[in-house]
């Protein structure tokens, strides 16, 4: 099944996601067309091609872009090596929240990370340093396969790696107790570290089957990050809409 036909039927089934759903449609599209931008241009144009399928996806203003393009021009680093540096270009924009352009950055940053993990040749692992390995950003998501091994999956840069069974990923304790589990009518679940009050979003191959896209299943499962946030637990980094916090 067409993973555009599944958002379709999951607008119908859960109408409180259309937006959401509507939003990541656009993060797919943008992804989808910066992929090709980064298989068929050349190095020189790369920056500009994204800024502008970014512009044209999202209907993000002319003179915005422009301003985005300046601010890393100054910063003068290679965005492709470096890839943090478009989520802290520093954007003091009055009419738009904080929050906003967080997400609006790390939509941008995305093909960047990719890049940026394609060219990289890992050496670590994640269990090393308790981050990815790639972008050394903490995760949020991870699944379950048919042999009962779990690999987390980075929203950032798109990594996935197998990692420990049971415990947190991110102060990377192993103790089953220390763990809480809720779980949701779709089988998805939250992993809860009652040590350092991190949570992290798991779901086996049915599930995976069923939606065919970690971060789609991500998305839909935003009414457990509302309960899990809710209790004081924390996501440590954002979904593939950019949603970290949820207020
Ligand atoms: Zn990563
Ligand atoms: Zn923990």
């Amino acid at each position: 099944m067409e993973i555009k036909f599944i958002i379709n039927q999951l607008k119908d089934e859960k109408p409180y996601l259309k937006s959401v759903l509507d939003l990541y449609e656009r993060v797919l599209n943008f992804n989808e067309k910066t992929e090709k931008v980064l298989e068929e241009s050349k190095s020189e144009d790369l920056i500009d091609k994204i800024l502008d399928e970014f512009s044209s996806i999202f209907e993000i203003p002319y003179e915005f872009v422009s301003f985005l393009k300046e601010s890393l021009l100054r910063i003068g680093k290679d965005p492709f090596k470096e890839p943090n540096i478009i989520l802290q270009l520093p954007i003091g924009e009055e009419k738009i929240s904080n929050e906003d352009i967080k997400r609006a950055l790390f939509i941008l940053a995305k093909p960047f990370f990719i890049k940026f993990r394609k060219d990289l040749k890992v050496s670590k692992k994640f269990e090393e340093i308790g981050r990815c390995p790639i972008c050394e950003k903490p995760v949020s998501l991870a699944m379950i396969d048919i042999d009962n091994k779990r690999h987390i999956v980075c929203t950032f840069c798109g990594h996935k790696e197998e990692i420990f069974r049971i415990g947190c990923s991110y102060c990377m304790q192993k103790i089953c107790e220390n763990i809480d589990l809720l779980v949701d009518e779709d089988e998805i679940r939250v992993e809860l570290c009652k040590d350092c009050k991190t949570y992290i979003k798991s779901f086996k191959n049915d599930v995976y089957q069923k939606y065919k896209d970690p971060y789609l299943i991500d998305i839909i499962s935003l009414p457990l990050d509302v309960v899990a946030q809710e209790r004081g637990y924390i996501r440590r980094s954002p979904n593939a809409i950019g949603i970290e916090i949820i207020k």
